[in-house]
Order: structure tokens, then sequence, then C-alpha cells
């Protein structure tokens, strides 16, 4: 246990993250590894919640919304297959974390927040961090953003209803765009391959995720 008041070292508990809650479990992208093990997760989740964040699950960032479990965030990045040159397409900011470990591993993010609060509040973050390859955009992302389209590279973050047929659109050749898609039981994180011509779809594994909302999501609530 920490003593009262000290600090955590999250320097090491994120080294251990990486070795035990990502290379363990399937994450080899030396990449994506490397952005982890780079990036400070403590800076992106609220003082209230700061010494757990590395553990091994999501964690609230308020407005019912939650900062992704890390292993979920890797296996989005990894299913990308990024080199370095891209620029990606981002729906659901969120705490701005998913933003800055893309940003390591790609040359340009653009990056969607419904929730107008937060997305100001990942903006602030990422600029404290000096990282200046993130633009956030608060809005409704279910359908995109054809402005900067296309993109080599799309992540949504939040559960859609089915193939998210606009974003897909905005998808380079050759590029990749991975989404859970909600099904009667689970979400299923997908990964579509644009192949020339075609469109390739390949299933990651289950996960659950927060509901994509807006005009190629859920309804929202009647309060939001
Ligand atoms: N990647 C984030 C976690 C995001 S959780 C992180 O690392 O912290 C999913 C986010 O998607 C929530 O913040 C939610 O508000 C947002 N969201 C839901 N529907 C959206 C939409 N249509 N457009 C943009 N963001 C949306």
């Amino acid at each position: 246990m920490t003593p009262l008041g000290r600090s955590p070292d999250f320097a090491e508990l994120r080294e251990q993250m990486v070795e035990r809650q990502l290379r363990r479990r399937g994450i080899s992208d030396e990449r994506v590894l490397g952005a982890m093990g780079a990036i400070p997760r403590e800076h992106f989740v609220p003082e209230s919640v700061r010494r757990s964040a590395y553990n091994d699950s999501a964690l609230p960032i308020g407005h019912q919304q939650t900062i992704s479990q890390p292993w979920v965030v890797a296996a989005i990045c990894q299913a990308l297959r990024l080199k370095g040159d891209e620029r990606v397409l981002e729906v659901g900011t969120g705490s701005g974390y998913s933003a800055a470990v893309l940003a390591e591993i790609a040359n340009r993010v653009i990056s969607i927040e419904r929730v107008a609060d937060l997305g100001e509040t990942a903006r602030h973050k990422l600029e404290q961090l000096g990282i200046p390859n993130v633009e956030v955009i608060v809005g409704d992302g279910s359908q995109g953003h054809p402005q900067a389209a296309p993109y080599d590279a799309i992540a949504v973050h939040a559960a859609t209803p089915e193939a998210p047929h606009s974003l897909l659109a905005q998808l380079a050749a050759d590029g990749r765009l991975v989404a859970p898609i909600a099904t009667g039981s689970a979400d299923l994180l997908t990964a579509f391959v644009r192949d020339n011509g075609d469109l390739r779809q390949e299933t990651i594994g289950p996960c659950r995720f927060v509901p994509l909302l807006g005009a190629e999501g859920f309804d929202p609530p009647e309060e939001d």
C-alpha cells in the first residue's frame, strides 16, 4: 500500500500495465506498446480516480462517460496498423487519452467529442502535454467529418447500432476503420478494411462500450 499522501509511482505502474495488461494479452505492435508506455494515463483521469489510473478497467470521467480500459485502447490502435504517416479520425474523444496515444503513432489526429465539456477538457489536457498534432472538435461524430476526408484510419470509441456507413465512406483506399458494433448480447469490436474496391470485415472480439449517440448512432436520452 502507498503511504497516505504520497502519490503512487505512476511510471512503474505504467510499465507494469504495458507488460501485464497489454503484452501478455496479445498486444504485440511495438509502436502501440511504446506509445502506451509513454503517455501518462494519470493526466487524463479526474483527480478522484487518479490513483486507479493504471487499473485494468474503464474509469468514470463524468457525464456518464468513461476512459476506456487500457487493453481496449491498445487493441483499437493495433487493429488500425498505423505506420506513422496517417491522417486519423477519432470519434469519441472522451478524456483525450486515446487521442494522445494515436498522436504518438500517426501523423495527425482529428478527434470529435459530442459532450462539449469533455471535448474542452481533453483539448486542454492535450495542450498541457504539448501534443501538437491533435485537433479536438466538439460535435456529433456519428457521420464523421467530411471536410477533412479521406482518412487513412478511423477509430470509433462508442458502440454503433450497425456498420457506420458515413464513416466508411470517408475512408481512404487501403484505409482501416475499427468500431464496436452493438449486437443483442455484446458489442463486437470490428475492423473494416478497404482493399481497393472491396470492403473486408474482421471481428476482433467482444467488448463493452458506451453507445454512440447521434444522427447515425442511438437516440440520445430525453434529458440529454
Ligand atoms: N477514447 C476515450 C473514451 C471514449 S468513451 C478515452 O480514451 O477517454 C466514448 C466517448 O464517445 C464519450 O465521451 C461519448 O460522449 C462520446 N460520444 C458518443 N457519441 C458520440 C458522437 N456521436 N460523436 C462524438 N462523440 C460521441
